[in-house]
């Protein structure tokens, strides 16, 4: 396959974390003639004009996208009907439009059906963030060593696909081609179903701090501080996430329960060889995490000492 990519005209709409870290790094990659940009609210889109973050902010998504041969729509997954809907009778003949959705099979049934004539649409989900948003939140480094999950509808070209594919590793990451269905389940292990334990978490940790006098967030330690950090990420991402993406996420949480109750009757029971036996498993899925180059492997998550 050959790495080389361009597209003279990629539109971006919404410019948050993801947009403005693909704006960045495309440009890091020299592999977008003019980039161009929209976001919903008039503050961002100012946001994004004071701080280049793409060629051109446009004030309506049908400005931004007409002439494009690259469309990222980079919305919450829940607007990504209204998007479409606007920006279909707009895109240009032999456009790709992609999309950057944490969720994608709600993402097909809001694009597919609108996609017209000569255009066509592969599903990207690079697995890289943070808890912060908005535009200012972006950077370039964002998809360096990161996966970016490739996900085609039946029927895609392959040229199509492994274009795509090429753009993304020009933008750092490395690739894998994933069903839809698929796709969900896995985000749902690895991703959705944490986030709603990291919420749930911290939600307790809320009530608990009133009986306990704001102790819980003074003497917060390492595995705490870490569920706060992911229970921060953005709550109209997240709350889409978890409105379209739920019957995987139940079935997690469901098999998730059933182990918690199984811990829960360890503990109970003082069983120590259980709990001995189990945290010896999950000790070696990290190692696996940090030899795979997803982490690293520096005490205290390699946090900065200052930052303590
Ligand atoms: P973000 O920083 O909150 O940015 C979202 C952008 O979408 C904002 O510019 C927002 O504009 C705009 N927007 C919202 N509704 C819109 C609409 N109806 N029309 C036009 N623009 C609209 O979010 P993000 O983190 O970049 O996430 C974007 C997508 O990437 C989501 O689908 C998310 O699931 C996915 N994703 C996120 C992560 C992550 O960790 N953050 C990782 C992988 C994938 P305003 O500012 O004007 O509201």
């Amino acid at each position: 396959m050959s790495e080389a990519v361009r597209f003279e005209r990629v539109a971006l709409i919404g410019l948050g974390l993801i947009a403005g870290s693909m704006s960045l790094a495309m440009r890091r990659a020299g592999i977008a003639g003019e980039i161009t940009g929209y976001a919903r609210s008039a503050a961002t889109r100012d946001t994004a004009r004071e701080i280049s973050l793409v060629d051109r902010v446009c004030d309506s998504a049908q400005d931004a996208v007409k002439d494009a041969d690259l469309v990222v729509l980079a919305v919450p997954v829940g607007a990504m009907a209204d998007v479409m809907a606007d920006i279909a009778p707009v895109l240009k003949k032999g456009a790709l439009v992609t999309d950057v959705g944490s969720v994608k099979r709600s993402v097909f049934d809001a694009v597919l059906p609108q996609l017209p004539e000569g255009v066509s649409f592969v599903g990207s989900h690079p697995m890289a963030g943070t808890e912060h948003s908005g535009p200012r939140a972006g950077f370039a480094e964002l998809f360096d060593n990161r996966w970016c999950l490739i996900v085609a509808p039946e029927g895609a070209e392959e040229a199509t696909v492994e274009k795509l594919e090429t753009f993304w590793r020009a933008l750092g990451s490395q690739t894998e081609r994933m069903d839809v269905g698929h796709h969900d389940l896995v985000c749902a292990v690895v991703s959705h179903a944490p986030h709603l334990i990291a919420y749930t978490m911290v939600g307790v940790a809320d009530d608990l701090s009133r009986v306990t006098d704001q102790e819980v967030i003074k003497f917060s330690a390492a595995g705490f501080r870490d569920f706060t950090r992911i229970a921060a990420s953005d709550p109209t991402m997240w709350r889409d996430v978890f409105l379209t993406n739920k019957e995987a996420t139940l079935e997690i949480l469901g098999r998730f329960t059933e182990e918690l109750f199984a811990l829960q009757r360890a503990i109970r029971q003082g069983d120590g060889e259980h709990l001995h036996d189990y945290f010896t498993r999950t000790r070696a899925i990290r190692r696996g995490i940090i030899e795979a180059g997803q982490d690293t492997d520096a005490p205290d998550f390699g946090r900065a000492k200052k930052s303590d």
